[in-house]
């Protein structure tokens, strides 16, 4: 279960994919924290230079591998604005990172992209439980659902109403 105590990360998530978003990239962001609570790293997508693996949840696997004993990985949790891609979920469960908790699932963004307009990415959309079924994941977290949805609206459409 997301704690109340672990919103101001998941809101942390939300300014980040904000950033992205005002910078040109997709709008996800993420946040690694420690099992103690400390937020150790964080960052958001940067594809718009051309590289398209620049997924933050990517960034923070390899951060951790860099950075972390084989433990702190597992005690660590990683929030995210958009659940964990195929990529980054592979790479989260390779370098042994431990729960994972996303605001909006992979099938709500998919479902909201398609309803936009949007051309099917070239990697198939699976939840990270298809991909890494040892990994603790949790979400979607409903209270910040609207708030992710209107970002990746106003990416996709210049604007965040409804239309
Ligand atoms: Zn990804």
């Amino acid at each position: 279960m997301v704690r109340d105590s672990e919103l101001r990360y998941l809101r942390r998530c939300v300014e980040l994919a904000t950033e992205a978003l005002d910078a040109g990239d997709e709008p996800f962001g993420s946040v690694l924290v420690a099992g103690d609570g400390t937020v150790l790293a964080e960052d958001r997508n940067r594809v718009a230079d051309g590289d398209r693996t620049r997924h933050p949840e990517f960034e923070l696997a390899r951060w951790s591998a860099a950075h972390l004993t084989p433990e702190e990985r597992a005690a660590a949790t990683v929030y995210t604005s958009g659940e964990h891609c195929p990529m980054c979920a592979a790479a989260h469960a390779w370098v042994g990172l431990g729960r994972i908790v996303y605001i909006v699932s992979s099938v709500q963004l998919s479902a909201l992209l398609a309803e936009l307009g949007v051309p099917a990415p070239p990697v198939r959309t699976l939840p990270v439980r298809d991909i890494a079924p040892d990994v603790a994941v949790e979400g979607p977290v409903q209270e910040l659902v609207d708030e992710v949805r209107q970002l990746h609206r106003r990416h996709r459409t210049g604007s965040s109403d409804g239309a």
